[in-house]
Order: structure tokens, then sequence, then C-alpha cells
């Protein structure tokens, strides 16, 4: 019976093999296997079409940079209206700690690194995390959001700069130790060009520390709903990438990058079903063409800005700089992955990877 589910697990994903509309944005093929159609907002109509060659889907079209910042700036106010104050304060306590745990398990592998970019940096706490493992470690965040950009130098006085991971920054060249890039990945536009720059700013033998959805179990409520529902599915955060384990890491090897951690955590929406079962309840929702516009010009004013003290979010009895230990355990209590799964499996919901970043070849 268990070896009966256990074959199932990832669902083999069938579709029509079609010519695209724009070709890989990864390997640069020019056909490749329709798995859904979505709506992303009334902003376009996108197919989720996985490469056959090396196993990345994305959104083809793919999203312009107009359709990006509309369709995040909605979701933004969409997000913020439903998810409760309290909430987002505990999420940046538990963005610290895991902060804490990265920053300790660089420290077990003898790196202790000393200009740290990171590529959307939401709140910036999981490098106040880093940093209180490592004091003197110099910070340079970047995003295409003026907002992120304020709080995170007005809260930890970061060095910011307005861009995409896309974008090429010359001051950057040759200059950090560790480029840390969470959630991001599946967001950008042009993902080779990200893994472009990361070994242009890199110093030799720097890290690259990226933590991503597992593609085919984020795309799997597409999937459901274009197959069994034959509807297009909305589409509300900007997911355009959804990478395939095996196709990740054949491409960074690729390109060099040498893998120090890589595997794949969190199983709790596996067993849920998410990536075989079919179940109404695991497709997305079919698209109503949500409006951008509406959001945009009618709620915004219902977003209240929090004010975020750092002090009140950091004052906990376990964070204590005489006593590192005690952030340590309970860090790791909360957060220590310890179920890691191969991401060539394709199960589990997170793709984790820590690489070392090649000597650049001129
Ligand atoms: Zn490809």
């Amino acid at each position: 019976m268990i070896k009966n589910i256990l074959k199932k697990i990832p669902a083999h994903l069938n579709g029509e093999s079609i010519k695209r509309e724009e070709s890989c944005r990864l390997c640069g093929a020019s056909s490749g296997k329709l798995l859904a159609v979505t709506n992303y907002w009334d902003i376009k109509n996108a197919s989720l079409v996985q490469c056959e060659n090396c196993g990345l889907t994305q959104l083809d079209p793919m999203l312009t940079e107009d359709d990006m910042s509309e369709g995040c700036l909605a979701y933004y106010i969409e997000e913020s209206l439903r998810s409760p104050e309290e909430e987002r304060k505990r999420n940046l306590l538990r963005n610290f700690r895991k902060g804490v745990l990265f920053g300790y398990s660089l420290k077990k592998l003898h790196y202790a690194p000393e200009e740290v970019l990171e590529f959307g940096p939401g709140t910036g706490y999981f490098l106040q995390g880093l940093k209180f493992i490592f004091p003197d470690i110099r910070i340079t965040v970047i995003d295409i959001n003026q907002e992120v950009l304020s709080f995170n130098k007005s809260q930890h006085n970061y060095d910011t700069f307005k861009t995409t991971p896309e974008e090429h920054i010359q001051e950057f060249d040759n200059r950090f130790d560790l480029i840390i890039a969470r959630d991001i990945l599946e967001h950008v536009m042009d993902i080779a060009k990200v893994f472009v720059n990361v070994r242009k700013y890199s110093r030799p033998n720097g890290l690259f520390h990226f933590i991503t959805p597992n593609g085919h179990e984020d795309l799997w409520k597409h999937y459901l709903t274009y197959n069994y529902l034959h509807k297009h599915s909305e589409l509300l955060i900007n997911h355009v990438n959804y990478f395939d384990g095996n196709g990740l890491l054949n491409y960074l090897l690729d390109k060099q990058f040498t893998p120090v951690e890589y595997y794949t955590y969190k199983l709790k929406t596996t067993l849920r079903g998410r990536g075989w079962k079919v179940r109404p309840k695991l497709m997305a929702a079919v698209s109503q063409n949500r409006s951008a516009g509406y959001y945009i010009n009618e709620k915004i004013a219902e977003v209240k800005n929090d004010t975020i003290n750092k002090e009140d979010i950091l004052n906990k009895w376990y964070i204590n700089s005489k006593r590192k230990y005690l952030i340590y355990w309970i860090s790791w209590y909360h957060h220590a992955n310890l179920i890691k799964i191969d991401p060539k499996l394709n199960v589990g919901h997170e793709i984790y990877g820590l690489f070392q970043i090649p000597v650049k070849s001129h």
C-alpha cells in the first residue's frame, strides 16, 4: 500500500508539446510542455510551460516589467489587508531566528562572511539574525520596491540600491563573499542573468545561498485547475519560475557552482497531497480576472503602515549577545530542517541551496 502511494509521488505531469511564444529563459529551448493556463490578475494571460530540456516551468509569454510592478503592488495591498499585524510582527522574529540558524551553519562550515548582498531582503530581519552571529558584516540590499528599501535603511541602516537582480551593477563586481536570494528566484523574469550577476558580484570562492519553492508542488494547483476543471487559474503572486530540482542543480553545476548544501525541506505540503493528489481543495482558484487597478486605486488607503520598533520585536529573553547558545537552541528548536530530501525527487515544499561560486575565468 505505502509502496503504491510512494510510486505516485510526485505525479508525472502530462501536457501537450507546443511551440513556445518565447524561448526558455534558462536554456533557450523553443518548445515545451503545456501544463496550465493562468491569468495574472487582469493584467496578462500566460501559459505555464515546462521546458523539456532543462525542466524549468515558466510563464509563456513572460510578464513585462510593467506587468510585474502593477501586479506586485496590487498583491502587496491585497496581502496587507488580509494578514493581521501581529502575524506580520511574529514573522520578523521568525526571520531573525532563521538568520541566526543560517549564521551558525556557516560557522560550522568555517565560513565567516564580511561583505553580504541580499536580493529582495523583505523586512531585513533574516540579515539581522546573521549579523547577530557575525557582528562585523557589511550589508547591502537591493529591491525594486522603494518602500522595502526605505524600511531596511531606517530599521537597520543597510546600504540600499533600487534595482533588480537581473540588472548588472558594475560597482558590485568582485565585492561580496556571500550573496543571498531567499524566495526571490521564483519571481525574476530573466533567471539566467541573475546567476551571471551572482558570479560577477562574488569574490573568489564566495557563497550563494537561496531558498525557492519546489516548482513541482508550487505549480500543482494550476496544473489541477487546468487539467481537471479545464479552466484558467488565478495567479496573484508573481511566481514566474517553477524549478525542477534536478534541472536547477544541473544548470548550476554546468556554470561551475559547487554545492555545499542542496536539499528540499518541509514535507507537510506533500503529505497533504500537493504534487500528487487530485483533490478539489488542492486546485488553484479559477481566474476571476481580478482587477489590479481596483486594489491600487481604491484599496491602498486602507493599508496601515505598522510602526515597527526593533527593540520590541527583538526583546526576548533568549536574545542575548552574552549567551549566544540560547538563541541558537531556540532557533534550532523552531526552524531546524531535520528532514532533508534530495531535490532531484521533486518532493517537499522548498529547496535550500548553498553553493560555492566559481572563480571567474575571463
Ligand atoms: Zn529550458
